[in-house]
């Protein structure tokens, strides 16, 4: 079996830029992927809040309308459904404190409980003095002469004691007290009249006057006058609310006189009024033919509501337009943003209508109760204005959204960066290479050459003087060959070291071409082709390094040779102008490519394969030239056709624009 040499090591494989991409890619796709994602999770988040608020608002609504209408505050009232005692202010009144419609108490059958019925119209009770013994009889007619005769001493004091100690029956008693304290009034003694009329108060609370009607309500009244401003409020509160909660005929114009005395007397005739409107409502609500929630009384449409099952219960009602009222002030203290629309109905009507077309939010649908009745209220919130309510997301969006196409941008940016930097220190690497390999070739082949030459010398027989001079030629050209190589190298490594050293002095460039020229020919008769020289214009010396300019018309006039076919010519020129100086190599060799005119002049750059080798170099010799031109403050320009030949030009600057340019380091410009 045949063995097959193997490589001990595999030449390195060559660097890829996928990972390193990748890696600058990745991160930046997965943070704007999860950047946009967030954001339309910020979208949907708005939703979800809007839906959230949307529910919360119609319930709050819905809350505060229910304590707007049956006006309990946040407290539900402490009434209860037991039938109320008397208030002893106005307020603690549970249907006066109400701001909206009217309310009342009734039994399950139906019965009014409160406000209390107006009692009805009392039957007069004449006394019968024969209900009283003989004795009382004569103390009662001695007290009858007494208020008759209208005496300071009218009260009687004496003969009341005196009738009292009989023991008459009650009725008598507080009658004989009453109309004591009358006769003592009008005799102008009122500190007696107020203790007599307290004595009724205190001893007869019950006790009714002939009329029917209660006395200890007259006594009372009468006693106001004499009361001191701090036991006055008591007294009118405890009387009025009497009035009030066991109502009769006479109570509303005894109501009526007590606001002369002013503080709450005004407010329990407002009680007086809201309790007979409820009164009257009550009735008027038994006597209704259909019976439902909604009931027109006086001309308006009421809301009713009651908890029917209960014993006793409220009824609650109110009218229409206070419902409505009511629901907007509720709306409009809550302070909604405007992007909000609130619907709400009482039962089953509406007493706010939104926009139909409007996204809803939420719906808040509760009966509430509290001791008094039940209110079916539904209040409904929708989106009335998405765009106002999706801006502030909408703004997000756009400023986040430009962030990560930004970022985005910057990283794409980035990315082509690092694969061009990539990429142009893979070809510099490659070139790199391609030199080393060059500059081996390139150093081989003369110093074999001229070994071999020098071995035949030494071992073969006398040489004839001609293949002497012939032999001593090519040592002198490969010599020649190698020194220019590495002074081409040399140059390159001292203006990457920045160690290059230029001296600018007034140059003859006409005797620098014609010197090249000659030096140059015979390396051009070696290869048959022929050099000349042609000058135009006046003559002028220039601000220069030689020896640089030199260097740079001797690797112009190399390459010129190099690709002139057998026999054709190269031609060098210089052509002065006013303030510029044109110098020019041209041959008729095979041209350059267009699209190599840029890169001939880059480091290491050679065109065609490396492997071929069709001409010696190793790519060095037009960027020195470029450099040598931009440190004399010049350019070079080329202008070839494929298969006609090139040409050359370097144009110069007879007093260099920037001499102290000479000393700096090359830079890395492009051509031109
Ligand atoms: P090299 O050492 O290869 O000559 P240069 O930098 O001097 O390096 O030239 C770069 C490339 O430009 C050469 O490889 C060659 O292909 C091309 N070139 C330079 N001068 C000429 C010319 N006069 N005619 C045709 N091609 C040329």
């Amino acid at each position: 079996m045949p063995w097959r040499s193997r490589p001990l090591h595999r030449p390195p494989a060559r660097p890829h830029f996928y990972w390193q991409g990748a890696l600058i890619i990745l991160p930046a796709l997965l943070l704007a992927a999860a950047g946009f994602s967030s954001l339309r999770r910020d979208h949907a988040l708005a939703t979800h809040q809007a839906l959230e608020a949307g529910g919360k608002i119609a319930e709050e609504v819905a809350q505060a309308f229910w304590r707007e209408m049956m006006n309990t505050g946040p407290e539900t009232s402490s009434t209860g459904n037991v039938v109320p005692g008397t208030p002893a202010t106005p307020e603690e009144d549970p249907i006066f404190h109400r701001s909206y419609g009217t309310a009342f108490l009734e039994s399950k059958e139906g019965a009014l409980l409160y406000p209390r019925p107006v009692a009805a119209p009392s039957i007069p009770l004449p006394l019968e003095l024969l209900e009283l013994t003989q004795e009382q009889q004569i103390a009662w007619r001695t007290l009858e002469e007494q208020w008759k005769e209208q005496t300071p001493s009218a009260s009687g004091d004496g003969r009341l004691r005196l009738f009292l100690s009989t023991n008459p029956p009650p009725r008598f008693a507080a009658i004989a007290t009453f109309r004591c304290a009358l006769a003592a009034e009008r005799a102008g003694d009122a500190r007696v009249a107020a203790a007599l009329l307290q004595g009724v108060v205190t001893n007869f609370p019950d006790a009714q006057g002939e009329t029917g009607f209660p006395l200890r309500d007259f006594a009372e009244l009468r006693l106001l006058s004499s009361r001191t401003p701090t036991e006055l409020p008591g007294l009118l509160n405890a009387l009025a609310g009497r009035l009030v909660t066991q109502p009769n005929i006479l109570s509303a114009s005894l109501l009526a006189n007590l606001t002369t005395y002013g503080g709450t007397a005004e407010r329990w005739l407002r009680v007086q009024e809201a309790h007979e409107r409820a009164r009257i409502f009550a009735a008027s609500f038994h006597q209704r033919e259909t019976p439902g929630d909604s009931f027109t009384f006086q001309g308006e449409e009421w809301f009713v509501f009651e908890n029917a099952e209960e014993n006793p219960h409220w009824v609650t009602a109110f009218t229409r337009s206070e419902a409505t009222h009511a629901c907007e002030g509720v709306i409009h203290a809550l302070k909604l943003p405007r992007h909000f629309a609130v619907s709400a109905s009482l039962g089953g009507t509406t007493l706010l209508q939104a926009s139909a077309d409007k996204r809803e939010l939420g719906t808040a649908r509760s009966s509430y109760s509290a001791n008094m009745a039940t209110v079916p209220i539904t209040v409904r919130v929708f989106l009335a204005d998405p765009d106002t309510f999706y801006a502030e997301q909408r703004a997000r969006t756009l400023r986040f959204g430009a962030l990560i196409a930004l970022s985005a941008g910057a990283v794409l940016i980035g990315f082509v960066a690092a694969r061009r930097a990539f990429r142009n220190q893979q070809q510099l690497s490659e070139m790199k290479t391609n030199f080393v390999s060059s500059v081996s070739h390139e150093l081989r082949a003369p110093i074999a050459s001229v070994r071999l030459m020098t071995e035949e010398l030494q071992q073969g027989a006398e040489p004839s003087p001609q293949k002497l001079r012939q032999y001593h030629g090519f040592i002198v050209q490969e010599c020649r060959r190698l020194s220019d190589l590495i002074e081409n190298v040399l140059d390159f490594s001292r203006r990457e070291q920045g160690r290059e050293q230029f001296e600018f002095e007034p140059t003859d460039l006409v005797r620098l071409v014609e010197t090249t020229v000659v030096w140059m020919a015979s390396y051009g008769g070696e290869k048959g082709v022929i050099l000349e020289s042609v000058h135009i214009g006046e003559p002028e010396p220039i601000e220069a390094d030689g020896r640089a300019l030199q260097r740079l018309l001797v690797n112009l006039i190399d390459n010129a040779i190099k690709h002139s076919p057998n026999g054709e010519k190269v031609t060098v020129g210089l052509e002065f102008e006013r303030r510029r100086v044109f110098l020019w190599v041209e041959d008729r060799g095979p041209g350059i490519p267009l699209s190599e005119h840029e890169r001939i002049f880059e480091r290491f750059y050679r065109t065609g394969s490396e492997l071929r080798r069709e001409t010696p170099g190793v790519g060095l010799g037009l960027s020195i030239v470029k450099h040598l031109a931009e440190v004399h403050s010049g350019r070079v320009l080329v202008r070839s056709d494929v298969g006609k030949g090139s040409r050359f030009t370097v144009e110069l600057p007879l007093v260099p624009r920037q001499p102290d340019a000479a000393n700096l380091p090359a830079t890395e410009s492009s051509l031109c």
